[in-house]
């Protein structure tokens, strides 16, 4: 059976300097072909004009550039644009633009569904299909800077890891993209920008407190009591809270990066009082800050937004104890493009 040719952002600098010499081009022609991949985020070979005709037509025969594109676009009344973006083998995942005065933030996915089936989440009920490659997360965010220069005039300026899949059980894939939006010869764009928002995987959590790119880390908490967390997120069954605040701790003395967690608060399962001194005793083990995020309907009656009271006393308890917090309003809810949302349903609509 015949090999189907190899992507050619698959390659390292090395593999392609290899292959250049193997056909009897110079080494410098791999600096211009990943100066096209990476800086100018070449959608095609056939663009990369400083290459020679015979050189372009020679990379087509032996490799392939596989680009994400945006199949649709859906605009919020509040600015903020969901994208449908799909893939080359037809899949199809979503990413989102959230614009506010001073900020253009992209939230990207990093898997097709997921497979940890919080119960909350509507990315949940498509399953996980497949993991995303770098080259195709990277897409998403080069997509984005152009979309968000294009509607309002400005580069992309924050990147949040937020929309479909968990970044840390796609992890190579996920850091290499990172790697490419924040090298010099890639996108340039600062790491301090970048939050990978996870459910809280204990061992994939230490392993990134190792990795030298300096992005920010949040949590999914939604609960610190573990009987609770559990019964939404089964991931918690597994990694309990107590784990989860050992490699956080250790996230904290490696890397010097205080903590986010992004809680939401449900009417009845999670608005007692009770619940928000365990989340505060929780903080009080590690610098941390929290984001009170507004819950986003998908359908499920088990899951209603908590009353601004039961909000305002989380916001007391916390601040009470001197813990930043903060209550996120939702963006884009309109299309479902707020958090919690993305479930491809603008592929059932006209
Ligand atoms: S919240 Fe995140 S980790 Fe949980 S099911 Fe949804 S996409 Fe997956």
């Amino acid at each position: 059976m015949q090999e189907s040719p190899k992507d050619l952002r698959r390659l390292s600098e090395e593999e392609l300097r290899t292959y250049l010499e193997s056909i009897g081009e110079p080494a410098y022609r791999a600096r211009q072909i990943r100066e096209w991949l990476w800086e100018k985020a070449a959608r095609d070979i056939d663009s990369m004009t400083n290459l020679s005709r015979g050189l372009r037509q020679k990379l087509s025969q032996d490799f392939v550039l596989q680009p994400a594109t945006f199949s649709k676009v859906q605009r919020s009344e509040d600015g903020t644009l969901k994208n449908a973006v799909r893939l080359h083998d037809g899949l199809v995942v979503e990413s989102v633009l959230i614009p506010t005065s001073t900020r253009t933030t992209a939230c990207v996915s990093s898997q097709v569904g997921c497979a940890l089936d919080c119960q909350f989440c509507a990315t949940a009920r498509l399953k996980r299909q497949r993991n995303l490659s770098a080259g195709e997360i990277f897409d998403q965010v080069a997509l984005i800077g152009e979309q968000s220069r294009s509607f309002f005039g400005r580069p992309l300026s924050n990147i949040v890891f937020m929309g479909m899949g968990e970044p840390l059980l796609n992890y190579d894939e996920v850091l290499e993209a990172i790697r490419r939006i924040t090298a010099p010869d890639g996108l340039g764009m600062a790491p301090r920008r970048i939050t990978v928002s996870t459910v809280g995987l204990p061992k994939q959590i230490r392993r990134l407190a190792l990795e030298p790119l300096g992005f920010g880390l949040a949590v999914s908490l939604h609960s610190a009591i573990d009987a609770k967390r559990s019964q939404i997120m089964p991931v918690n069954r597994t990694n309990p809270l107590s784990e989860l605040m050992e490699a956080l701790q250790e996230w904290y003395r490696l890397t010097g990066r205080r903590i986010t967690f992004e809680y939401v608060v449900w009417k009845g399962f999670n608005d007692r009082l009770e619940d928000a001194l365990a989340l505060r005793d929780y903080c009080r083990k590690v610098p941390s800050k929290v984001n009170l995020i507004e819950y986003n309907a998908i359908g499920d009656p088990r899951f209603e937004q908590a009353d601004p009271d039961s909000i305002q006393r989380y916001v007391e308890v916390l601040e009470a104890d001197g813990t930043v917090v903060k209550i996120r309003r939702s963006r884009g809810r309109d299309i479902d493009a707020a958090c919690g949302q993305l479930a491809n349903r603008s592929l059932d609509e006209p």
